[in-house]
């Protein structure tokens, strides 16, 4: 494995790999690796020849009172990781190196962004769409590897790659989780233990929601107090957000039908979780999965 850090290396590197005709997978990521990035790592180890993960907090996407500078970061740990997954480059660029010069251009994402955690995040998305535009170019991926951990970021990209031409499939992978149903996250490590242990709570709220639709609630009113009156039942964090809609449009709906989503975002004292499950919802009794 090989780490870049230059732009300009790695742009090279891939023109090489593109020569040889060689199929890229790519992962983009903020690092802090754990066992939700290492699905994606092997995923795209499976399907592409040459596999590029790339570490870089992007500055551009966290608020002024969000937690870039508590971001975890252990680039050593996140290295070895990478390696044993058989990463072939480790794109690391600084953000001096991805930002160098003040920006004349940032791509602004219209749709999509005025729900979840876009609505609590303003200007996230425009990061996240500006960052990956940027490494979408740089790394020139046949594939590229999202979490639907991130549900509203894949339907982001999906709107990204669709729009702006990029020729990259974009491969939507599944949550990984804690035993106890927490999904994995970076940010977990800034949980308080009693907090770890309370987080829980917020899957199983959502595993509570998917039975009632199952039993026929389909009702996106009652599934949210459900969640809610779960998610606030076990423990004291403050939520941000349960919200229900249709997949991956974001659309507000009556009557639960079709592809759905089932969100919710929770406040602790360090750091803010998010969490989701979407559903195939029929009108039959039952017929949710
Ligand atoms: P991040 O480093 O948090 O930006 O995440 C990088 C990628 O890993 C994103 O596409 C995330 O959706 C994905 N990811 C993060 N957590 C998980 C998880 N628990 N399961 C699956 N994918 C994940």
């Amino acid at each position: 494995m090989r780490v870049i850090t230059t732009i300009h290396e790695m742009q090279n590197e891939i023109k090489t790999q593109k020569s040889l005709s060689k199929s890229v997978g790519f992962v983009p990521t903020m690092g802090f690796l754990h066992e939700g990035h290492l699905t994606l790592l092997k995923k795209a180890r499976l399907e592409n020849d040459i596999v590029v993960l790339s570490i870089f907090v992007n500055p551009l996407q966290f608020g002024p009172a969000e937690d870039f500078s508590t971001y975890p970061r252990d680039f050593n740990r996140d290295k070895s990781l990478a390696e044993c997954e058989g990463v072939d480059f480790l794109f690391y660029p600084s953000v001096e190196e991805m930002y160098h010069h003040s920006s004349s251009v940032r791509v602004v994402v219209q749709e999509r962004t005025d729900v979840l955690c876009g609505k609590s995040r303003p200007g996230h998305f425009d990061g996240v769409a500006t960052v990956l535009t940027k490494l979408f170019n740089i790394v020139l991926p046949t594939k590229a590897y999202f979490g639907i951990k991130d549900a509203q970021q894949v339907a982001v990209v999906e709107g990204l790659i669709t729009d702006f031409n990029f020729p990259i499939e974009l491969i939507a992978v599944d949550i990984v989780r804690e035993e106890d149903g927490l999904a994995k996250s970076s940010r977990n490590v800034n949980l308080l233990p009693e907090e770890r242990r309370q987080a829980a709570v917020i899957y199983k709220s959502l595993i509570a929601a998917k039975a009632a639709i199952e039993g026929g609630e389909r009702d996106p009113q009652v599934i949210k107090s459900l969640v809610s009156a779960m998610i606030t039942s076990g423990f004291k964090g403050q939520i941000d957000y349960v919200e229900v809609y249709s997949y991956p449009q974001l659309k507000d709906l009556a009557k639960l039908d079709g592809t759905c989503i089932i969100a919710a975002a929770v406040k602790f004292s360090k750091v803010r979780l998010i969490d989701n499950i979407i559903l195939e919802v029929s009108q039959e009794i039952g017929g949710a999965k």
